[in-house]
């Protein structure tokens, strides 16, 4: 997959010439500007804006552009598209569809340099930040205020608030806060011909007409460049308690959640899981010297977390759930975690778990939303098909297949190392993965987006009627077709 075989170039987008350099070089000055002849060398500084996080996916950029305002990304996108050069978005490149870097030879332009928070009210906890802000940082700066951020991932120390909302990130909390699509009251959005949509409204209703910031959200930087992000955050809680628990059958963690549901309601801030295969990577990989929390093997583990007001009160009610589980053998064992420290690291087995595969090799990440009782069933016949072929296991093409999620979003992560770059072995590993959930009624990707590495699924995943609207409004904002390329939307 390093090299996209299944792709070709198309030939009516221009290369980058001299005159083309020159213009880039009236508008940024030179700090502001990568370029390399040989951006397939080892040595070149290219290298990791051309790839993936997961080194699954390589362009062949030698241009990649760092503007600083948004009047720099509008004249970059008016010459790009004049010209027809094209273009790729780029924030903190911890994408895992592939949707970030360059599927060929196209510009990219990085948002790292837009780091700004604009306005910041704390009245209404409305935030005002440039597209590249780091999401970690954004916390940061909102802890003395009393705010947080309305969305947590394992990446938050590297991912952009503009790759956030390109990709409608979901993360660990969404099934407090809600998605993107919520949260994000206004977009500045650099149209591909270089006009700028300014939208930055920080109203929370505003039914004037189509609610057009919702297109942008989640287009994977197809439609146009976010600079700028007005969001909703919610006030920071003063009291936050996590617990872990063991639980034998995925049945278990099911009932796990319903009783998570009726018994800490309100309080309810995160609900994950992941099965016992998990913790032997992160073990192995990152957390050697750490003792799992939790004595035996069991199948799965539930991490869940509560965000209140009051901790006496909130801690008392966790206690009582966990004492339910217990006492009704839902769960077999349960710890909870006694001051901060431990809450990091309860959340450390759960976070570390794509770091941890990623580290054993080469790997397969794959995002499914459907029904929560169907979530592991996945895995399981995924294990059984390719158990069957003798393929599974240490030194076969897959190993540490696993699965872990979100089960408050009905979100599998279902995550597997290939042998090498075998590409036949990850097209076989895609179209079961995708074929068992289009069956399932379930979609292919809950959060990550579709990028490179699922843009052969959408005719699959999407009605004629739906992907034609698709390329209808494409056509109508992006007429060159010069953001993105080759992503989300399937040739006809
Ligand atoms: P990038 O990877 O740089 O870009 C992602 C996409 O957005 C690309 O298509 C790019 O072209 C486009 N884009 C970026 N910036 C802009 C812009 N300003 N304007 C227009 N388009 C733009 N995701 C989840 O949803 N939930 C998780 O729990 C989660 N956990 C993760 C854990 C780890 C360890 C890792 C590595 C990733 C995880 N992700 C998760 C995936 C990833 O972090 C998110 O998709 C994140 O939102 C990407 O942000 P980014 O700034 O890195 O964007």
């Amino acid at each position: 997959r390093v090299k996209h075989p299944e792709f070709k170039r198309n030939p009516s987008f221009a290369q980058i010439e001299n005159k083309d350099l020159e213009f880039f070089r009236s508008v940024l000055t030179p700090n502001n500007i990568l370029y390399d002849t040989n951006p397939d060398d080892t040595s070149s500084s290219l290298i990791p804006y051309n790839t993936d996080w997961f080194n699954l996916y390589r362009g062949s950029s030698s241009l990649c552009l760092f503007p600083t305002s948004t009047d720099q990304v509008s004249q970059i996108l008016k010459y790009c598209n004049r010209n027809k050069l094209a273009v790729v978005a780029q924030g903190g490149r911890t994408g895992v569809s592939g949707g970030a870097s360059p599927v060929f030879d196209e510009i990219i332009v990085n948002t790292s340099k837009m780091n700004k928070v604009r306005h910041f009210d704390g009245v209404s906890g409305v935030a005002v930040v440039d597209a590249g802000v780091i999401l970690e940082s954004l916390d940061q700066y909102l802890e003395p205020k009393g705010y947080t951020v309305p969305l947590d991932l394992g990446a938050k120390g590297s991912c952009q608030i503009g790759g956030n909302v390109s990709t409608n990130a979901g993360g660990l909390r969404l099934m407090k806060f809600g998605n993107l699509h919520g949260n994000v009251l206004g977009l500045e959005v650099v149209l591909p011909d270089g006009t700028v949509l300014e939208n930055l409204s920080t109203l929370r209703k505003d039914n004037t007409g189509y609610d057009l910031k919702q297109l942008f959200i989640g287009a994977e930087g197809t439609l146009g460049l976010i600079t700028g992000i007005s969001l909703l955050t919610p006030r920071r809680p003063k009291a936050v308690n996590v617990a872990m628990v063991a639980l034998d059958s995925f049945e278990a963690v099911q009932d796990a959640f319903v009783m998570a549901k009726e018994d800490l309601s309100e309080i309810l801030s995160a609900f994950e899981f992941w099965d016992y295969d998990s913790v032997g990577v992160v073990k192995r990989e990152m957390m050697q010297d750490t003792n799992y929390p939790i004595e035996g093997k069991h199948a799965f583990y539930a991490l869940l977390e509560t965000q209140g007001s009051k901790q006496e009160h909130d801690q008392e009610k966790l206690e009582g759930y966990l004492g339910r589980l217990l006492e009704n053998g839902v769960a077999m064992d349960g710890v909870m975690a006694q001051d901060a420290k431990q809450i990091n690291a309860l959340w450390s087995w759960r976070e570390k778990i794509p770091e941890s595969i990623s580290k054993s090799g080469t790997a397969m990440t794959y995002d499914v939303a459907m029904e929560v009782p169907l979530l592991y069933k996945l895995v399981e016949d995924a294990k059984d098909h390719f158990g069957k072929k003798g393929l599974l296991g240490p030194g076969n093409l897959y190993s540490n297949l696993l699965g872990f999620g979100h089960v408050g979003d009905g979100n599998l992560h279902i995550m597997a190392n290939l042998d090498g770059f075998d590409h036949d072995g990850q097209e076989a590993m895609d179209e079961f993965v995708f074929d068992w959930t289009m069956r399932h009624n379930g979609s292919i990707t809950a959060e990550h987006g579709v990028g490179v590495s699922k843009v052969n699924y959408m005719k699959r995943a999407k009605s004629d009627v739906q992907l034609q609207l698709m390329r209808t409004l494409k056509n109508a904002i992006d007429p060159n077709g010069i953001m993105n390329p080759y992503k989300v939307i399937p040739d006809k």
